[in-house]
């Protein structure tokens, strides 16, 4: 369902009004899925303006009504614009050694240009000021940010700080003692973006042959004992033409019910859904409810990404 202009001057979405994201282009920008709303740039991160950030961020929300019409993920917000942030997405990560073809981040030379710098200290200054706290999720983005030699200590700190809702996304390759104690604590959800239920598809999207590699650091966090099974999260991303059919979902389903997980994450390429998005094609449709059905089947909890659900509902408008 899109939301109308007049909707949408009653109430702010939330990602603007309770979001930052330090961008992997040295941008800190409030959204997360368009770069309109850009707070800071050329940020490296030695000294964080806060002060900017919170007047950026009012002139943004008194000016955002063109961006935001139609967009896909509007999601309002019911809380006054305050500091408090609900989630800090650190997505200003270089390498991650993958080549998805639906990766939608920068080429590895820009990221180059860019410079790395460790965001560390500019998370104890959100928190100083009032901006992080205990509850702010904090959602380590793609690319892979436990290739990086902060990671560990970023994720210790914030576990000995008390934050009670971690996200990382990686594609496995490097096993980290961190993330098994932030899984074993109860505290991060581990997403790994599979896309595949079998090494040759997998090889396929990621342009990579380290399924194996993957399969093994899985096989370690997953030999802790519980919460595991609900704290390892698979992820499908449907690309068209190599996985988008229900054989590659099901064997998805079925090495993930196998492994224990309890939860699984299905996405769908943001170019093919840009391109079919006013005319979905019935055989998408018919993934999305056989992978519903199945779910329900197997007790694995599957939720859709911001796209997949608009393609859900659609399904549920037409019945
Ligand atoms: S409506 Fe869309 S563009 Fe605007 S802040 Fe929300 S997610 Fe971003
Ligand atoms: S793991 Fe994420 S960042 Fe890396 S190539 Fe795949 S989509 Fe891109």
């Amino acid at each position: 369902m899109f939301f109308n202009k007049q909707n949408r001057k009653k109430s702010v979405c939330t990602y603007l009004n309770n979001s930052l994201v330090f961008d992997s282009n040295n941008e800190i920008h409030l959204c997360p899925y368009k770069k309109f709303s850009k707070v800071i740039e050329n940020y490296n991160g030695i000294w964080l303006d806060t002060d900017k950030i919170e007047k950026s961020k009012e002139n943004i929300i008194n000016n955002c009504s063109n961006e935001c019409v139609n967009c896909n993920y509007y999601k309002p917000s019911n809380k006054k614009l305050g500091k408090k942030l609900e989630c800090l997405y650190l997505a200003n990560w270089h390498y991650c050694y993958v080549n998805c073809s639906y990766c939608d981040m920068p080429k590895e030379e820009d990221l180059i240009k860019a410079k790395h710098y460790d965001v560390m200290p500019s998370i104890q200054t959100l928190i100083d000021k009032g901006f992080v706290d205990k509850k702010t999720k904090i959602i380590f983005d793609c690319g892979d940010a436990t290739v990086h030699p902060e990671f560990d200590k970023i994720l210790f700190f914030l576990m000995n700080f008390g934050t009670e809702d971690i996200a990382i996304n990686t594609p496995a390759f490097r096993y980290c003692e961190s993330v098994a104690q932030a899984i074993a604590n109860n505290v991060a959800e581990v997403i790994i973006p599979l896309d595949a239920g079998c090494p040759y598809i997998y090889e396929k999207i990621k342009g990579i042959n380290k399924y194996d590699v993957a399969m093994g650091t899985i096989k370690r966090y997953l030999s802790f004992e519980e919460p595991y099974q609900i704290r390892v999260i698979f992820k499908f991303t449907i690309v068209r033409g190599i996985n988008d059919n229900q054989k590659e979902i099901l064997d998805w389903y079925i090495l993930s019910r196998d492994l224990g997980l309890k939860k699984l994450l299905l996405d769908i390429d943001i170019k093919f859904f840009n391109e079919i998005k006013n005319s979905i094609p019935q055989y998408l449709k018919d993934i999305v409810i056989f992978s519903k059905n199945i779910s329900s089947y197997n007790n694995l909890e599957i939720k859709f990404s911001p796209r997949l659900d608009i393609i859900y509902k659609s399904i549920k408008n037409q019945r």
